[in-house]
């Protein structure tokens, strides 16, 4: 097809936004793995997990069988405040680069939280209060979630009660002024409000915190407070269920103009953009319809795909949550204090787990200066200035149009762009000072954290 019959940006009609979400563990034959009790090491029931969240999102988290699951029409109204979001023909990084690949991106930071993680919030969010629930707790690290959460709370009038990394604490104050703008209540995690928050404190004096403690906080707040759940951002099923909204909204742009991707990328740190964007693609590819190459990028501080062991882990640093098959770093892993550009979880999805160990997808893991570069290049060339974790994706896209400019293949690449960067300037100033390092962690250092993971 022509140049001018593509234009820069492909938008969808609201009529045309997808109305059931897609669970792509419905096409896998292998299934993840479930969760287990800690306690007992065996699967955990609904029942159990209903004590954590919401009934609707226990049962969405268990369900490995409907395809399609419903949008209820609520959350589809406030998807149209700022979906469809625009997929984007990136012509002047392809000019600019010299490369025959034709490159697409998915832009998610159309929205106030500036990222994608709105799409799992509001719909949350709507099953709490579905359920006549009272509020919600939850963990951020750099702030983007509890931003998520905090917009989609206020929207349906739930009280939020946001436990925020401490060094984000401190380092983001404009991130945590916007949550409070939406009216949640933000905590500097580990606090004293809680038992576990306590106990690191004691053993950790002076800690930073973790987004593994900040959850161990966020679910005992919940669980000790009557008519509150506890949510979360990334790694569960159901997250990767919502955020498929991002791949069916591709796959149907694309479609319109006959376009068949060769390979789709996206970044990893617990798994949701990458997994809803490349979930349609993935049930095609299962069901042996097409073929695509996937490619999960991660940061090389916190390299859970690439060098974790696919073994059962806790999801926190307090050991409170129920186990998960993952690829993982180990719970008590700390990327190195002067990583930036987030994707710091030291697990993944148990779905995209499972997937990557079957080969049906890859995985590559880039140092964070390569990452600030090809953030600014595309922040010069396409425009938009990008979050840290996005660039990741940008980054790995650029390396794969740089191949096709060698050999001439005139490839076509997606990649997800998962948000903006406005709140992230104290790394690209680092970036800007030469004061970035690439700090990679030994096999040592993940050894040892890795052996505390449960021998199961
Ligand atoms: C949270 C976040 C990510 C990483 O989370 P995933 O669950 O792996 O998608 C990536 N980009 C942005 C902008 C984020 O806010």
């Amino acid at each position: 097809m022509e140049k001018e019959k593509i234009p820069y940006k492909i938008y969808l009609e609201e009529s045309e936004m997808p109305t059931a979400w897609y669970n792509v563990r419905a096409d896998m034959k292998k299934k993840p793995a479930p969760l287990l009790n800690p306690g007992t090491g065996k699967p955990l029931t609904a029942a159990e997990l209903s004590h954590v969240f919401c009934d609707e999102l226990v049962a969405q988290e268990l369900n490995d069988t409907d395809r399609y699951i419903p949008i209820p029409q609520e959350i589809r109204d406030f998807y149209k405040m700022y979906r469809p979001s625009p997929l984007v023909r990136a012509y002047c990084l392809e000019q600019k680069m010299g490369t025959p690949a034709k490159i697409y991106y998915k832009f998610e930071g159309n929205n106030t939280s500036g990222s994608h993680k709105l799409n799992s919030a509001i719909a949350q969010a709507y099953y709490a209060k579905k359920q006549g629930l009272v509020g919600v707790t939850t963990e951020t690290g750099a702030g983007q979630w509890g931003t998520a959460l905090s917009m989609a709370c206020s929207y349906f009038g739930l009280d939020c009660k946001v436990y925020m990394v401490k060094v984000s604490y401190e380092q983001k104050p404009f991130r945590r002024e916007v949550m409070r703008t939406y009216g949640a209540s933000v905590t500097p995690s580990p606090s004293m409000e809680t038992e576990v928050g306590r106990r690191i404190n004691k053993e950790f004096p002076g800690t930073n915190g973790s987004l593994g403690c900040a959850i161990s906080e966020a679910v005992e707040a919940a669980t000790t407070r009557e008519g509150y759940r506890y949510v979360l951002g990334s790694v569960l099923s159901q997250v990767l269920l919502h955020q498929s909204v991002i791949g069916l909204e591709t796959k149907a742009a694309l479609d319109k103009y006959g376009i068949k991707p060769d390979v789709i990328i996206g970044c990893a740190g617990g798994g949701s953009n990458l997994g809803g964007l490349i979930s349609p693609f993935m049930g095609e590819k299962l069901r042996g319809e097409a073929d695509y190459r996937f490619v999960a990028v991660e940061p090389a501080s916190c390299p859970s795909l690439t060098r974790g062991r696919y073994v059962y882990d806790f999801c926190d640093t307090g050991k409170v949550c129920p186990l998960a098959k993952m690829y993982t770093l180990g719970s008590g892993f700390m990327p190195s204090p002067n990583h930036a550009g987030g994707l710091r979880y030291h697990g993944m999805s148990s779905i995209l787990s499972e997937l990557y160990d079957e080969g049906l997808m890859e995985a590559v893991s880039v140092g964070q200066t390569d990452v600030f570069a090809a953030a600014e290049y595309f922040a010069r060339v396409e425009g938009i200035l990008p979050a840290p974790e996005s660039a990741h994706a940008i980054k790995v896209a650029m390396d794969e149009a740089e191949k096709c400019r060698l050999t001439g293949e005139e490839k076509t690449i997606v990649f997800g762009l998962t948000g903006t960067g406005y709140f992230d300037m104290v790394a690209y100033q680092k970036f800007h000072d030469g004061q970035m390092t690439d700090y990679v962690p030994t096999d040592e250092e993940i050894a040892k954290s890795l052996a505390s993971a449960p021998q199961i």
